[in-house]
């Protein structure tokens, strides 16, 4: 969890109605535009910042995880001096490589030389590659266990289309995108989840970010996949556990009883005389193992419960 204040990342007050946070979010978006930063890698980097406070404060339930931790956090928390245009590569660190080999990225996949690395005055008609976006999903406990297909929705930048990107249309500054040659839109994606991810695994979604300004190319969208707990199952790795009450009859006598795994109907035999605590392996009916058709276990504890 970040240090970071989304509050005043966002300009709004703690109590701001989430059309405040939208407004305030989509006028910053523009002002760290790279037209109207000389595609500046500082105004890059505040923008993916704004991106991710906007991710969660948008969110009611991400906000209210995000405001409980603060709140605990609070007697020891120091301010931000510097601001929120620093380095971000403390977070996020696994999945996707580091800052560094994606600058790396971008520099190969530049046309010609990039703005950041450019100590000329900013081209305003050069090919400008466009934003990386970075958010977390939430994804249902099975989709991620055994993979499946999500739909995503989130804004980004997209060409223009009133001035075709060129930001005037008959010599005058165009209405529409007030001469930044791009606009935000919403944008609906469907992203497949490979099966058995790890909670917090980042997918890459290349091309998918925000597109390129003058012919650059799209940057990239980062999704972090984050598991929704489930009411029964819980997953350690490949395996998923899941706890089963049985009757102190059924325990005693031993007997077939239904259970319901992640994606199928078992019935499994309660042997004579369980204990209650005792647990029962059932092979490949677990989660996906990561990019392969195998499975992990599924392990059921049994409590014998007094109905
Ligand atoms: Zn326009």
């Amino acid at each position: 969890m970040s240090k970071r204040d989304y509050y005043k990342i966002l300009g709004v007050a703690k109590g701001a109605k989430s059309s405040e946070i939208k407004k305030s979010y989509r006028e910053r978006a523009k002002i760290f535009h790279p037209d109207a930063n000389n595609g500046s890698k500082k105004a890059e980097n505040q923008f993916k910042v704004l991106s991710e406070a906007y991710s969660v404060l948008s969110d009611t339930k991400k906000r209210n995880e995000y405001d409980r931790k603060r709140s605990q956090k609070e007697p020891s928390r120091r301010s931000s001096p510097k601001g929120w245009g620093q380095s971000r590569s403390d977070r996020w660190g696994y999945g996707f490589g580091n800052q560094e080999s994606q600058n790396q990225t971008r520099q190969e996949g530049s046309f010609g030389q990039t703005a950041a690395e450019d100590p000329q005055p900013h081209d305003p008609n050069a090919p400008t590659r466009g934003f990386e976006l970075q958010f977390m999903v939430d994804v249902d406990f099975v989709t991620v266990a055994l993979g499946g297909t999500i739909l995503y929705n989130y804004e980004k930048y997209v060409c223009c289309e009133s001035c075709d990107g060129i930001g005037e249309t008959n010599g005058k500054k165009c209405d529409e995108c007030g001469g930044k040659r791009q606009v935000v839109k919403e944008t609906n994606l469907e992203v497949k989840i490979p099966p058995g991810v790890a909670d917090q695994y980042v997918l890459r979604l290349q091309s998918e970010g925000g597109e390129g300004i003058n012919g650059g190319p799209p940057g990239d969208l980062f999704l972090k996949v984050c598991t929704k707990p489930h009411s029964i199952f819980k997953r350690k790795k490949s395996d998923v556990y899941m706890e089963v009450p049985i009757s102190p009859e059924l325990a005693e006598h031993g007997g077939l009883l239904d259970i319901e795994t992640l994606d199928a109907v078992k019935t499994i035999e309660i042997e004579e005389g369980t204990l209650t605590g005792e647990e029962l392996r059932i092979p490949k009916n677990g989660a996906a193992i990561l990019w392969g058709k195998k499975r992990g276990d599924l392990i059921i504890k049994f409590l014998i419960i007094n109905s």
